[in-house]
C-alpha cells in the first residue's frame, strides 16, 4: 500500500492510496462517516420556555452544535453500569437567559470544562422582552450509526482518473481544450497534453468532444483519491490515525475469531 498526501490542514486532508481494493477504501470511507464515537447532545430537560420556537425545535438544534470530541474522557452509555446517566457516561450542558437577546451556543455552560461547544456563535432561537429559556442539555457519547449529531467527519473517495491521448489520430483542431469544465488539456509543441489529472472528474466532456477518437478517460486500478472533512470536533490527522486503528482492530477481530471455529 502506498499514500500520497496532496494537502492537509486542522480541517481537511486529501490523499492518494494506492494498492488497495474497493471494499477496503469503502470500509475505511463507513468508518469515517458512521462509527468513529463523539459527544453530542442527547436530550433536554427544560424548566422554561417562552421563545417562539418550540421546545423540540430547540432540542433539535443544541443537538446538532458540535462539542470537542471526548471519547476518551466519557464511556458509551451502554457500556455504564447506570441507567440514567452519570458523571461516566454523561456531561450536562446548562443555559439560563432572559431576553431581549440572542441565544448562541455559546451561552451553554458546561459542568466539564473539557466540553463545550466548538462553535460559540451558532444561533438556538430569539428571545424578546423579558421572555426566559432555561434548560439541561445531557451530552452522551454515540456514533452516527444512531443518528447524524454524532457525525465528526465527511469522508469520500473517487478513482485516480487517466488521460490517455492517441496523438496519431489527431489533427490539432483543439476543439476538446475548452470542453474540459476543469481546464486541464492544452496544447505544448504541437501535441495534447493534460495536467493536474487528479483533478478531472471524469464527465468525459473533452472525449465526446473528440470525433477522431483521439482521448480516452479511463482510471488507475487500486488506485483513489480520498477526502476526509473533520467537522471541528477532533484534529482531521487524529480522525485518520482513528479510523485506521479501528480498521485494523476489526480485522484483528475477524482473525481471532476465524482462529477459534
Ligand atoms: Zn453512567
Amino acid at each position: 500500500m502506498e499514500i500520497e498526501i496532496f494537502n492537509k490542514d486542522d480541517r481537511e486532508m486529501k490523499f492518494m492510496i494506492k494498492g488497495v481494493s474497493v471494499p477496503l477504501v469503502n470500509a475505511l470511507r463507513r468508518i469515517f462517516i458512521s462509527e468513529i464515537p463523539s459527544i453530542a447532545v442527547d436530550y433536554l430537560k427544560f424548566y422554561k420556555n417562552d421563545s417562539s420556537v418550540f421546545d423540540e425545535i430547540i432540542a433539535h438544534r443544541v443537538g446538532l452544535i458540535p462539542l470537542n470530541n471526548a471519547s476518551e474522557i466519557y464511556i458509551m452509555p451502554e457500556e455504564c453500569t447506570c441507567t440514567e446517566g452519570c458523571e461516566k457516561c454523561s456531561v450536562t450542558l446548562s443555559l439560563e437567559k432572559t431576553g431581549p437577546c440572542t441565544v448562541y451556543s455559546g451561552d451553554l455552560v458546561s459542568a466539564d470544562e473539557d466540553v463545550y461547544p466548538i462553535i460559540d456563535n451558532i444561533p438556538i432561537t430569539k428571545l424578546g422582552e423579558g421572555q426566559e429559556l432555561k434548560f439541561d442539555a445531557v451530552a452522551r457519547l454515540g456514533t452516527a450509526e444512531d443518528h447524524a449529531k454524532w457525525q465528526i467527519a465527511n469522508a469520500a473517495y473517487k478513482y485516480v482518473p487517466k488521460i490517455e491521448f492517441n496523438l496519431e489520430k489527431c489533427d490539432l483542431c483543439e476543439e476538446c481544450v475548452p470542453k474540459c469544465p476543469k481546464n486541464l488539456i492544452y496544447k505544448e509543441k504541437d501535441k495534447l497534453k493534460a495536467k493536474n489529472v487528479n483533478e478531472c472528474t471524469m464527465c468525459r466532456a473533452c472525449e465526446e468532444a473528440c470525433e477522431q477518437g483521439v482521448i480516452k478517460i479511463s482510471h488507475e486500478d487500486n488506485a483513489f483519491v480520498f477526502f476526509v472533512e473533520s467537522y471541528g470536533n477532533m484534529n482531521v490527522s487524529d480522525i485518520v490515525s482513528k479510523a485506521l486503528d479501528m480498521l485494523s482492530n476489526k480485522f484483528d477481530q475477524l482473525k481471532n475469531h476465524i482462529e477459534t471455529i
